[in-house]
């Protein structure tokens, strides 16, 4: 069990309402190391009735904070900023504990997240809006940004620092009050976050806690006091979330899954390429939206760029996030470690040329975690499974292809739009692909395109529903509705 000022008797995971932390009422499971096994937590979920506790303190808190000065509902962020910071190091070793990822992937995701703290603190000049004077005869005319009142976001298990981030702060800034529901794979990132959001001094009930699964999405999803819904997860799970908040006529962006590919042509610098290759494929255990899997190659430089990959690959040290010499850490639950290798299994059966196969990895101490190593196929073909759908594992497929015309339209072919890269030394290459590539995020000469706070994070097709994304300056445009005044005073 870990110790959590807020985990009360029996280490369970608490909601937090109103500035208090409170017992869920609903069904348990339990939060488990994904290295070790260990069980860290119990996770009660939140029943219809948490959640409509935690909706109505938002809604009572939301007058009064939305009419607080914007200077003034910024400080509280800047001391969770501060909080964060000071705490990062405990953070990081928690997040590596109750996801399974590397102790530098944790430290690099809470920074990523922080940033978002440091953008919205900046809320004062990005809620501005326009001011016309004399748009008509004696007549001045002005746009303005107003808050709506309770918010709620819900987030996978693959980044718990960082995700929750990419709306809390903006969420508040603008004037809103919030409520999150963190994944209950692992929920003990986001109660140690609302200890430190406690400490930080927001008044009681602008955020909220609560833990749960599906039923708790479901319940704030119809919730009538819940005006927007910001959703990150997988694809069938973003499209009913979108479609069931849509229809209780809230504002909802709803972020999916992914399968997202890496152009290699014959000018490219391949030695960096491979390298680059690599490490966005499985950093994380490859459990990340903006893992680049399946790698189209020109057709010149196929086999040494193959060879290259394997042995970049073959290096990555499997093993327990909290020791330093981890390159790859444990995927989240036996379960889906499971569904992982039955993708190789499927892969081989396919066809496809198992150049590195990671199954019979075992780390000493740890032989009760969920490892898998790092998987590289060759030969992967448009068709195959692997080729079409997210693994979300450590697992690399490689293809050659003719030119980048015919790589542009296998990416684009995809029914996923998360992210693509290219590796090149042409120019006009890079130009084509940034014209022609109908992805989110693209990247040229960088491994994983993973846009910074200040900009918004892309997605298309099945990636993403909605339309206003996440980070940046959407998020203002999504926490705020706009209104007109139209003023008129006649000289006496
Ligand atoms: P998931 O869809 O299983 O769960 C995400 C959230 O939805 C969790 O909080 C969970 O409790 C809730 N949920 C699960 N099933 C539900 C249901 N039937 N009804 C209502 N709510 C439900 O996703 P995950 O396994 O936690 O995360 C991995 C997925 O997230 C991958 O597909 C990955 O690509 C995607 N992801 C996307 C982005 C992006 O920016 N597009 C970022 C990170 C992760």
């Amino acid at each position: 069990m870990v110790e959590l000022e807020s985990i009360g008797q029996g280490g369970r995971v608490r909601n937090y309402v109103g500035g208090d932390w409170r017992d869920a009422s609903g069904d348990e499971s339990t939060s488990v190391n994904p290295a070790t096994g260990e069980t860290l937590a119990t996770v009660p979920f939140s029943s219809a009735g948490d959640v409509d506790e935690a909706v109505r303190a938002g809604s009572e808190a939301f007058d009064a904070w939305s009419a607080r000065p914007v200077e003034e509902r910024i400080q509280p962020l800047f001391r969770l900023k501060s909080l964060l910071e000071d705490h990062q190091d405990d953070l990081a070793a928690l997040l590596v504990r109750d996801h399974g990822k590397t102790l530098a992937e944790a430290r690099g995701e809470l920074r990523r997240g922080i940033e978002n703290v440091e953008v919205a603190c900046g809320i004062p000049s990005m809620m501005q809006s326009g001011t016309l004077l004399n748009a008509a005869p004696g007549i001045d005319e002005s746009a303005v940004r107003k808050p709506l009142g309770v918010f709620a976001a819900i987030t996978p298990f693959n980044f718990p620092g960082m995700i929750p981030l990419w709306f809390l702060p903006y969420a508040v800034a603008t004037g809103n009050s919030f409520v999150l529901k963190p994944s209950e794979q692992n929920p003990l990132v986001a109660q140690r976050l609302f200890e430190l959001v406690d400490e930080a001094g927001f008044p009681d009930g602008v955020l909220q806690l609560v833990n749960g699964g599906p039923d708790t999405v479901n319940a704030l999803l119809d919730h009538e006091g819940v005006e927007g819904i910001s959703f990150v997860g997988s694809t069938p799970v973003a499209k009913l979330v979108y479609e069931r908040a849509a229809k209780h006529g809230k504002r909802v962006q709803a972020q999916g899954g992914a399968k997202n590919h890496i152009v290699v042509t014959g000018t490219a610098d391949l030695e960096f390429a491979a390298e680059k290759t690599v490490s966005s494929a499985f950093a994380c255990g490859g459990e990340r939206c903006l893992a680049n899997d399946v790698a189209l190659v020109e057709e010149s430089v196929y086999d040494e760029f193959a060879d290259l990959v394997v042995e970049e690959a073959a290096s990555q040290v499997v093993g327990y996030g909290l020791e330093e010499e981890t390159d790859i850490g444990a995927l989240i639950s036996p379960e889906h470690e499971q569904t992982v290798r039955n993708y190789v299994q499927t892969g081989v059966e396919e066809g496809a040329k198992l150049l590195l196969d990671g199954r019979d990895v075992t780390v000493e101490g740890h032989e009760g975690g969920n490892f898998l190593g790092p998987t590289v196929f060759g030969d992967v073909t448009e068709d195959m499974v692997i080729s079409r759908e997210e693994i979300f594992g450590p697992v690399l497929g490689l293809a050659p292809v003719a030119d980048l015309d015919e790589a542009l339209g296998r990416m684009n072919r995809s029914r996923f739009g998360n992210a693509a890269s290219l590796f090149t030394g042409s120019g006009a290459d890079a130009r084509k692909f940034r014209h022609e590539g109908e992805i989110g995020n693209l990247g040229v000469n960088v491994g994983t395109s993973a846009p910074m706070a200040f900009f918004h994070f892309g997605g298309w097709k099945d990636s993403f529903f909605g339309d206003l994304h996440a980070q940046g300056e959407d998020m203002i445009h999504f926490y705020t509705d706009k209104a007109i005044y139209i003023e008129r005073w006649p000289e006496a």
